[in-house]
């Protein structure tokens, strides 16, 4: 059983948008594991060998205690009852309280697909006839973090003290991030530009909590509070 399970598309997406509430979390005692859904056979760059590699290191990095992909296809990612059902029974098998995924509404088709298959498997797991493995499970939050396009996120989470963490583990995909040599491709991700594009939407969000670096969330439904005096303050 897992405290936090946060899903991405490809084998980076957690650490760009959610790598520092990881590491926060994981500084604190919570068990957090990381669901890879397809390979990210797609990108231009890497092997799924050495991108599998770069993942369990960037996990080491953040503190996840799990790291696994469901091998779905890269590029074709779909809630086809294939993907819901193998995302269903990761739910039951981990039973995490609360889940990280992509916003729906992101520019890359994957990351969009990636948030509606999250949601929508999360709520069969919790159904007690539905034919996956494990037993019904459904988890208690669902949040919506950010990748290629930013809204208004109504909660902003504090990673000030584990922005640095996040880099670092973000610099684990050295295949997808790092331009080594003749025969790979410049790609948009790993041109200078957008470490720096991260670390600005990071500041921005920080900005707007009175924080050095924030991440962005989404609940996919309202959240109830219990008690206003546990509500996080501005720091400066
Ligand atoms: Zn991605």
């Amino acid at each position: 059983m897992l405290d936090i399970l946060a899903f991405g598309a490809h084998p980076d997406d957690v650490e760009i948008g959610i790598g520092g509430t990881l590491a926060l979390h994981g500084a604190r005692g919570y068990s957090c594991g990381i669901v890879d859904l397809t390979r990210g056979e797609m990108a231009t760059n890497g092997t799924v060998e050495e991108r599998e590699a770069e993942g369990k290191e960037a996990a080491r990095v953040l503190g996840a205690r799990v790291r696994l992909t469901t091998g779905l296809p890269d590029a074709y990612l779909r809630a086809t009852e294939e993907a819901l059902t193998k995302v269903a029974e990761t739910v039951r098998r981990y039973r995490p309280r609360v889940v990280l995924c992509p916003f729906p509404r992101d520019r890359h088709p994957d990351h969009g697909h990636a948030g509606e298959l999250v949601r929508e498997a999360c709520h069969l797991a919790g159904l007690r006839k539905y034919p996956a493995e494990g037993e019904p499970y459904r988890p208690r939050h669902l949040f919506y973090y950010f990748l290629a396009k930013t809204e208004d996120p109504p909660l902003i989470v504090d990673i000030s003290d584990y922005a640095e963490q996040k880099w670092r583990a973000i610099a684990c995909h050295k295949s997808q991030f790092t331009l080594r040599a003749e025969e790979q491709r410049q790609t948009l991700v790993n041109s200078p530009l957008f470490a720096r594009h991260v670390r600005g939407r990071d500041q921005f969000f920080g900005a707007l909590i009175g924080a050095h670096y924030g991440e962005g969330l989404v609940p996919e439904r309202k959240v109830p509070v219990s008690d206003l005096l546990q509500l996080g303050g501005s720091r400066l």
